[in-house]
């Protein structure tokens, strides 16, 4: 399906032509600011939904004994993967000083993916705040009670419901279905049949949707309006979901403390981050500037047919732009980044904190896949490819941001940290069909 481009924005926004012909581009951020500063959300809440994780920890360890290691904290680890630095190079003939580190978020506990953090913490804090308002716990408790038949039962009174395009179902599915709720997930039409299948087996409902994240997430919205009784976790608006996927940057933090990654003037961060409709990516990015500050640097990366961030940001109307408005058809073979209209809420606040957006090609992702699977072993699935293509864009299109920040000196010493936001749980089958696909777009580049 083609859609009509609206003509009167690319007269107003040039750069949105280069959007609207599949072009793969750098956009900076003039609006970023080196002191951060939101009236919409706070770094107290992210202490909170931290501390509510702490509470919690008792219980997830019951619940899910791969979290015994952890003491009941889910968390990924930081990975160099030096092999991919230079096989990135190569392939795509340009020089990319500083250190690679994977943020594995692709291997976090209970469901594989980012939304393992913002997704997972909703559940739990909704589940809290139930458990509190009808007398059934206190904060001083020990959360492990809530592993009993008795509280069980108690949630299986609730309803929880979300929309997706596949990840964020899954974490809320597994963990709302653990606790004992009943739990509606509304997919939209890329969401992988594994996913679903993986759900209904975990006792979730699951509802299809011919459409694509923005009509799954309406219906969803609009059905749970009308249960008192269920909670809709919106992924557009929630500052709930946003606080769990913020507690990453206060982790983050103690592990560069641990292995000696020094963030500071003479050694810049820069954090690439795939985004959808903006959640998770700026949850991240709103803890690493309020932690680490004006030496951090952070880039969204979008798929070239959903840059609806890069739209978004570009333009300044956030949810009042889409990508069909500029005859995108949002169709990508990176699922988790499948959105054609970003979080109004995330992009007012990332205004002034990201250093910009970029966008890439669905070949370009599966040559990424190819090659991390070569070279370190690795594997991700697409959407979290995104990241592995900062560093290039940075290198090949960023030259202005780099002089504008007095950054070209420095880029021996900086660190990439590149957020692999999924793909643990994708089943062998699946692989080996992202595999194959890789491969005949290397065979068709040849
Ligand atoms: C959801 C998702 C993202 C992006 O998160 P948003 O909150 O939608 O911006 C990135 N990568 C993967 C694998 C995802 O599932």
């Amino acid at each position: 399906m083609e859609n009509e481009p609206k003509h009167e924005l690319f007269n107003q926004y040039p750069r949105l032509e280069e959007l609207a012909n599949h072009e793969t581009v750098l956009w900076e951020n003039t609006k970023r600011e080196k002191k951060v500063q939101t009236n919409h959300f706070s770094m107290g809440e992210v202490k909170e939904a931290e501390e509510t994780l702490k509470r919690f920890s008792a219980y997830l360890k019951i619940a899910f004994p791969e979290l015994l290691e952890s003491k009941g904290l889910i968390e990924s680890s930081i990975q160099d993967i030096p092999f991919m630095k230079k096989a990135l190079e190569k392939e795509f003939d340009v020089l990319l000083p500083g250190q690679f580190i994977l943020k594995c978020d692709h291997a976090l506990p209970i469901s594989g993916s980012i939304k393992a953090r913002g997704g997972i913490f909703e559940v739990l804090r909704h589940a809290e705040r139930l458990a509190i308002a009808k007398g059934k716990l206190t904060k001083e408790d020990n959360y492990a009670v809530l592993a009993t038949e008795e509280f069980q039962s108690f949630f299986q009174q609730y309803t929880i419901a979300v929309g997706s395009t596949g990840n964020l179902g899954l974490s809320i599915g597994i963990m709302g279905k653990k606790l004992g709720f009943n739990v509606v997930v509304h997919m939209s039409s890329d969401a992988k049949e594994w996913k679903k299948t993986l759900l209904r087996e975990k006792g979730a409902t699951v509802i299809e949707y011919d459409a694509d994240y923005s009509v799954a997430v309406e219906q969803g919205r609009r059905e749970a309006e009308q249960d008192p009784m269920c909670h809709f976790i919106d992924d557009e608006n929630s500052k709930d979901l946003f606080a769990g996927y913020a507690v990453a940057a206060k982790r983050l933090k103690a592990q560069f403390e641990k292995t000696n990654i020094t963030v500071d003037k003479a050694h810049p961060l820069f954090v690439y981050l795939p985004c959808g409709v903006g959640g998770g990516p700026g949850g991240v990015a709103y803890g690493i500037r309020e932690i680490f500050g004006e030496h951090a640097h952070i880039f969204f990366a979008e798929p070239v047919a959903s840059p609806c961030m890069t739209m978004g940001l570009m333009t300044g109307l956030h949810d009042e732009i889409s990508v069909e408005d500029i005859g995108l058809n949002n169709k990508t073979e990176a699922d988790g980044l499948a959105v054609g209209r970003a979080s109004k809420f995330v992009g007012k606040v990332m205004e002034t904190y990201v250093s910009g957006c970029y966008t890439v090609k669905d070949e370009e992702l599966f040559k990424s896949l190819a090659l991390a699977m070569e070279v370190e072993g690795l594997f991700l699935e697409p959407s979290a490819h995104a990241g592995m293509f900062g560093p290039i864009q940075l290198m090949k299109n960023g030259q202005s941001y780099l002089e504008k920040h007095d950054l070209v000196d420095k880029m021996e010493q900086a660190t990439h940290l590149i957020w692999a936001t999924g793909g643990s749980m994708v089943p062998v089958e699946m692989r080996e069909e992202y595999m194959a696909k890789a491969m005949q777009v290397a065979k068709i580049n040849q």
